[in-house]
């Protein structure tokens, strides 16, 4: 390794400490994913569930263990802090931050999850209980993969992001070689439910780029959600006894059907994929007098979102048109937007990630993502976040698993991406 104005350059890695590190994540890992961390989306408070607690406390005995500071907020916040070791007379960078969620999804049990390890994996479909088959790609064959027993999820989103996180740390640490800037490692509660970001703590972020570990398959860099939007349609119609309705009633239940075949069906979820955007049609209920609609309006552009939201509108208009006297109301509402703007804004970001990844020895494929992230969120907030692979595959089933050493590639990418701070270097010399 080689030092140039603070910075480590080239594999900061050898072979025999890349083994121990592989042994310290698995071991991480399984210990994690054995605590219940379902989150419930029935529940108002954040965390939504006593197990978030557990985990964060334990991490952040973990971390006192190692001599990292941290601090753990009333809404099950977790932020550890390594603070630079430049040497004096170097400026010292920005604050880079790495982001996990303490939840696991409760679409799928969560409970007593039994972690199960297979080395040297001979490519076979594995059968679990209750008739649960996992068939792993290819490229795991010859590897270290990690399921459950088939009657829960195995939790490697996020537990492994987690894994990752705190390995780097450790592997930091340990090794006062490496220089880095200030680093902060965020744990958060609630992303499956959505209510973690609401109560983030942005006053005590000091970072001002994040990465979070929440990502797939080995390699996958997603800096690109969808543009989202929330409509709600509330059709107003006329009532009266259908005996006596000829030509007075307005049938509010019925123009919201109208109003629903209008959306078009190769627009929707199940005719799209890759970049394609879509309407969806959530929820639908009404009567003679009125009725409404939840649909929502995804697109990778925003000139997409805008061209959905004038359908809807005229869609309407074509409703009352054909129901004379009814009126249709399309009340639209932004749920987030597309990341990809505030990390483009950023152009030196994506350069230190491929060169971090090249460092690392991780080709990198760039994913869009077909949903939203709290990198999403967090870029509103004004923080870049890019979303890193973890080695995760079937999240939120029964039959996920994780490749032990795609994990081991993103906790080396994690501690390439804190050794690198020569663009902020760069930025703050200039
Ligand atoms: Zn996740």
């Amino acid at each position: 390794m080689n030092l140039k104005n603070g910075e480590c350059r080239g594999p900061l890695i050898d072979c025999t400490e890349e083994a121990a590190l592989k042994y310290a994540l698995l071991e991480r890992f399984v210990r994690y994913a054995k605590i219940w961390t379902s989150s419930d989306p029935g529940r108002a408070e954040t965390p939504t569930s006593a197990g978030q607690w557990e985990l964060a406390r334990l991490l952040q005995a973990e971390f006192a263990a190692l001599g990292i500071d941290s601090e753990l907020s009333g809404h099950c916040y977790l932020i550890a802090r390594i603070p630079s070791n430049l040497p004096p007379g170097i400026p010292v960078p920005e604050t880079t931050g790495f982001l996990a969620h303490l939840d696991t999804s409760g679409d799928v049990p969560g409970k007593d999850v039994k972690p199960v390890v297979v080395d040297n994996y001979d490519g076979r479909p594995i059968v679990l209980r209750d008739g649960v088959t996992i068939e792993p790609a290819a490229d795991a064959v010859g590897k270290t993969i990690v399921h459950a027993d088939g009657t829960t999820l195995l939790g490697a989103d996020d537990k492994a992001g987690i894994a990752a996180i705190v390995s780097a740390a450790a592997f930091l640490v340990s090794r006062d070689d490496i220089k880095h800037g200030p680093l902060e490692l965020i744990f958060t509660p609630d992303e499956e439910t959505g209510r973690g970001l609401p109560e983030f703590p942005r006053e005590k972020v000091k970072s001002t780029v994040c990465f979070t570990l929440d990502g797939g398959a080995g390699g996958e860099l997603e800096i690109e959600c969808f543009n989202a939007y929330g409509v709600d349609v509330t059709f107003t119609g006329s009532a009266i006894h259908p005996g006596a309705a000829r030509g007075i009633l307005v049938n509010a239940a019925l123009m919201a059907a109208h109003f629903a075949v209008m959306l078009p069906r190769t627009e929707s979820p199940e005719a799209t994929d890759g970049r394609y955007g879509f309407y969806c049609l959530m929820d639908s209920s009404g009567s003679h007098e009125s009725a409404r609609q939840k649909i929502i309006v995804r697109d990778f552009l925003r000139s997409g979102i805008e061209r959905r939201l004038a359908a809807l509108e005229s869609f309407a208009r074509a409703v009352e048109a054909a129901f004379p006297g009814g009126r249709v109301v399309v009340d639209a509402k932004p749920s987030y937007y597309n990341m990809k703007e505030v990390i483009e804004s950023r152009p030196e970001i994506l350069t230190r990630i491929e060169e971090a990844a090249g460092a690392a020895g991780v080709d990198l494929r760039f994913k869009p993502v077909r949903g939203g992230t709290d990198g999403a969120r967090l870029a509103e907030m004004g923080i870049p976040t890019p979303n890193i692979f973890t080695g995760g595959r079937n999240f939120h089933s029964r039959s996920e698993w994780l490749l032990l050493e795609d994990l081991l590639a993103a906790c080396r990418l994690t501690i390439q991406l804190a050794a690198s701070h020569r663009q902020a270097l760069k930025k703050d010399a200039s």
